[in-house]
């Protein structure tokens, strides 16, 4: 059954202003699941305005009761959870239980940003001159816009609004068309915790027609983007000439490291849910292996013994393991890749094509496949390919293992896969990214930590954590002299 969506815009479900609509597809079958609005700039300024009008109350709200809306939002989306993530399952193709898990992330982020409120800490300090406070204070920064992608429709989303929202700012968000309905679900249940009208605004459309606009627009100082590196540097680049502050979360090609003493069952178990969970679609996926020559042979057969035997389907099917690709241009991209890989020589021990048997023909399915043989710089190496595509290079030992690694012009998760507790530790310093596991596989942050890549990855904010209301606050200094007389910094106070 096909529903019809709004955008909300000033606390109101309204569609674009052209009337334009579009359709979000089950990337498993091709079904439509719903109409959303096709927006333009005109919904983008509406929403700006509501927005940049909503913010001159909304920052004087006391942050604890901020938080306690958002902290409601986290109460509801627990009891949603189950629907929400077959929702998601259906508009995104990932199986049920990670769905489930990209909510529970959004519910963690609901508690965890909530708690903010109450803390949200500045600095208190002596002043180096006598009857004279010094402190700082966070505080907002006024309009955010925030896009995001659409493998990660709902935590991704909450990893930004509820921190910015707790901090008393206002926002604009601008979904991935590929998701639009859990960005819906999102802005209905923050209302129905109580966000007054106008502090969170979502208007759908393409990132040409919503997205551009919204950074290009002089009210809104912030940007916290998530997606693909040549669009977050355009962004970057069109933000930067404005003065703008832009976080930016982009791609990864995240490496798995084993060496020659690793348990090799934890190792592939780690391989596999790492490549082709979310059907390789997360952007701490596992897309490089980085095999020891001691142990290389052994694991490429049981990695791709295991990546043959993974089940693909539609992700309600409980005993799915692999869903589609999200649409019809990531799954030709997979192709495209591997013919590059093909063609520069490497094997392939699994997969290497679509999945049409059956019911499968309706959507956009590859097989699982691993690449053998592959040169450390060759281009399936080294470029994102965001799909189920998993690369396996050989190398000599330790040391090369971490140069490979660091090689990359991406650098979000690595991992390591050892039980010689110091080189763990050597890697532990030594791995060029923003994360980094031992004995596990690269994905499964938590939200708690910083998250965040280096290098080409992002412009050096991080997410969640103790960090996650960084990218949202400005610092503000406060002096408050009370001698009564005029105090000269660093001249009156020689001693
Ligand atoms: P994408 O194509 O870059 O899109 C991301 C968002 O930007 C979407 O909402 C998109 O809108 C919008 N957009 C596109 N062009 C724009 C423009 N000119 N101005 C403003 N906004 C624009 O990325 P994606 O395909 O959705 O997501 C996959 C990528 O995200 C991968 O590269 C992955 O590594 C990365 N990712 C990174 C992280 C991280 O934390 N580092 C996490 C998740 C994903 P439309 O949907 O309408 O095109
Ligand atoms: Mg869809």
């Amino acid at each position: 059954m096909s529903h019809s969506f709004q955008n909300f815009i000033g606390g109101r479900w309204v569609p674009a202003r052209s009337g334009r609509t579009f359709a979000n597809l089950d990337p498993a079958t091709g079904e439509t699941l719903g109409e959303f609005p096709a927006s333009g700039p005109e919904d983008v300024n509406d929403a700006i305005e509501a927005a940049a009008k909503a913010f001159a109350s909304w920052r004087l709200v006391p942050a604890p009761k901020r938080a306690e809306v958002v902290f409601r939002a986290g109460e509801i989306i627990r009891q949603r959870k189950a629907d929400l993530a077959r929702a998601m399952t259906g508009e995104m193709g990932k199986v049920l239980a990670e769905a489930g898990g990209d909510v529970q992330e959004g519910i963690d982020m609901a508690f965890y940003a909530a708690g903010e409120g109450r803390r949200m800490h500045g600095v208190t300090t002596p002043s180096e001159m006598p009857d004279k406070w010094a402190m700082s204070v966070r505080v907002p920064i006024g309009v955010t816009g925030v896009i995001t992608p659409w493998n990660f429709p709902f935590a991704i989303p909450t990893w930004k609004l509820m921190p910015a929202l707790v901090a008393g700012n206002t926002a604009v968000f601008k979904p991935a068309t590929d998701t639009p309905e859990l960005a819906g679900h999102l802005a209905a249940i923050l209302a129905e915790a109580g966000l007054p009208a106008g502090v969170l605004n979502l208007v759908y459309g393409s990132g040409s027609q919503v997205g551009d606009p919204l950074v290009a627009d002089p009210r809104v100082p912030a940007i916290s983007f998530t997606g693909s590196t040549d669009v977050g540097l355009g962004i970057s680049s069109r933000a930067g000439a404005l003065g703008k502050r832009v976080a930016l979360e982009m791609g990864g090609k995240n490496a798995i490291l084993v060496l020659d003493d690793a348990d090799l069952t934890l190792a592939t178990e780690a391989i596999l849910w790492s490549a082709f969970g979310t059907t390789g679609q997360r952007c701490t996926a596992c897309s490089r292996v980085l095999a020891h020559q001691r142990v290389h042979d052994e694991l490429v057969q049981r990695v791709a013994d295991g990546a043959r035997a993974l089940r693909l389907g539609h992700g309600l099917d409980p005993a799915t393991q692999v869903g589609p690709l999200v649409n019809r241009a990531q799954l030709e991209r997979v192709e495209d890749y591997v013919r590059i890989g093909r063609a520069a020589g490497a094997s392939v021990v699994a997969g290497g094509e679509r999945a049409s048997e059956g019911a499968l023909a309706k959507g956009h399915f590859h097989r699982p496949t691993v690449f053998a043989g592959v040169a450390a710089d060759a281009r399936i190496a080294v470029e994102e390919i965001f799909g189920p595509v998993l690369a396996v290079v050989k190398v000599k030992d330790f040391a090369e293992a971490v140069r490979v690694n660091n090689a990359s012009s991406f650098g979000l998760s690595a991992s390591i896969f050892t039980r010689d507790v110091q080189r763990a530790f050597a890697a532990m310093r030594d791995l060029e990214t923003g994360i980094v596991y031992v004995n596990h596989g690269t994905t499964g942050a938590e939200i708690h930590l910083p998250f965040g890549g280096m290098r080409g990855t992002g412009n050096g904010h991080r997410e969640a954590g103790p960090t996650l209301l960084d990218p949202f606050t400005e610092w503000k200094s406060v002096y408050v002299d009370f001698s009564g007389r005029l105090q000269r910094a660093q001249i009156d106070n020689q001693i």
